[in-house]
């Protein structure tokens, strides 16, 4: 069993540790997007250097290439990106299910590569078998995606999901018991915005004998409060919580962790560095807009990072406008970085008990409009 030690909770929010075989994580967490076995446009270093404890990689995109049994032949995730310390895997379901030519049956998915047309099927079975070799230390039950957010549609895939997760935990186990080093298995809620889907997923799921759980499929950010207050009483305490794609509003992180969610992963904050919208603690600014130009000063005074402590706005504005990679780099490593540091924050002032004044002042002076 995957130990997770809570140091504080209070009502639903908590402070805790997830003990892996490639260390720890302190909690609440963001853990950082390594889709491709990287996080987009950083170097594992960066990711070390700006706070960052623990990566999600994605099954889907990793056994296209490099596959699965070339991530095994290397050690595992954490040893063939040299990133070594904690690792998630994400089980596909949710790229696969957004393919355009995807053929569902109560067996799997049957889908295209969209590199080279390639055809593969994935069923639970063969989800955990490819989690298993590119060697997590948490893995994510492979789960179907909603056809739409109507209520019938979210029902039968919220059906489907338990029916394979029952065939995922038979899978993990038997490859557990045969296995040198331990990997842990997470179930997916579902539910959509229905929070009598909710209930019943999360009760599903609570039944399991899996090491935590991922909130998951298709949700409004407006209604997460709701669907969390419905799902985490429901769960059990003493085991982990990741809440799957959320974390590019940085409301979410703090709703997610006032909630009860422990972990965090989202694509959204290196994607939109990528793009010049740049975090800064009066909100996200598009760093190629003009009034930049001339900018001297660093673009968040506040912040301690790479980009913040050494480089100008007006520079950070002419690598885009020249459309130099260093720009990019440049711009992950703050927006990655404030996203891990918020997170971080969190977790001190949940510590401290001064959270709320942390969330107030925080989300106040960040969304001075709403
Ligand atoms: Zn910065």
């Amino acid at each position: 069993m995957l130990i997770f030690d809570i140091i504080k909770s209070n009502n639903l929010a908590r402070v805790g540790v997830i003990h892996t075989p490639h260390g720890d994580i302190e909690t609440p967490a963001f853990v950082g997007a390594a889709t491709r076995a990287t996080v987009k446009a950083l170097t594992m270093e960066q990711m070390r250097m700006l706070g960052s404890q623990a990566i999600l990689a994605n099954t889907y995109h990793l056994i296209l290439a490099p596959g699965a049994d070339l991530v095994q032949e290397a050690g595992g995730l954490a040893e063939f990106s040299s990133w070594h310390g904690p690792t998630f895997t994400d089980s596909g379901g949710f790229q696969i299910f957004s393919l355009p030519d995807v053929k569902i049956s109560e067996n799997g998915a049957k889908f295209k590569s969209h590199i080279d047309g390639r055809k593969f099927e994935m069923t639970p079975e063969s989800s955990m078998q490819d989690q298993w070799k590119i060697g997590a230390d948490i893995h994510m039950a492979f789960d179907q995606l909603a056809k739409s957010e109507k209520y019938g549609d979210m029902k039968e895939a919220m059906e489907r999901t338990h029916r394979w997760l029952d065939r995922c935990v038979d899978e993990h186990h038997r490859l557990a018991s045969s296995a040198e080093r331990m990997q842990y298995l997470f179930a997916i809620v579902q539910g959509g915005d229905f929070l009598d889907l909710r209930a019943e997923s999360a009760k599903y799921c609570a039944g399991k004998d899996v090491d935590g759980f991922g909130i998951g499929g298709v949700f409004t950010a407006d209604g997460m409060d709701k669907m969390l207050q419905t799902v985490c009483p429901i769960l059990p305490e003493d085991k982990p919580r990741h809440l799957l794609g959320m974390g590019q509003e940085p409301i979410d992180l703090f709703v997610g962790a006032e909630n009860g969610c422990d972990t965090f992963d989202c694509v959204g904050p290196t994607r939109m560095a990528r793009n010049g919208s740049l975090y800064t603690l009066d909100g996200r600014i598009n760093i190629k807009n003009a009034r930049f130009k001339h900018d001297f000063t660093p673009l968040m005074p506040e912040c301690d990072c790479e980009c913040c402590k050494n480089y100008n706005r007006a520079y950070l504005h002419h690598l885009f406008k020249t459309d130099e990679i260093t720009a990019k780099v440049l711009a992950s490593i703050h927006n990655e970085h404030f996203v891990t540091k918020t997170v971080a924050n969190i977790r001190e002032h949940l510590l401290a008990g001064t959270f709320q004044e942390y969330k107030k002042s925080f989300l106040g002076r960040y969304y001075p409009n709403s």
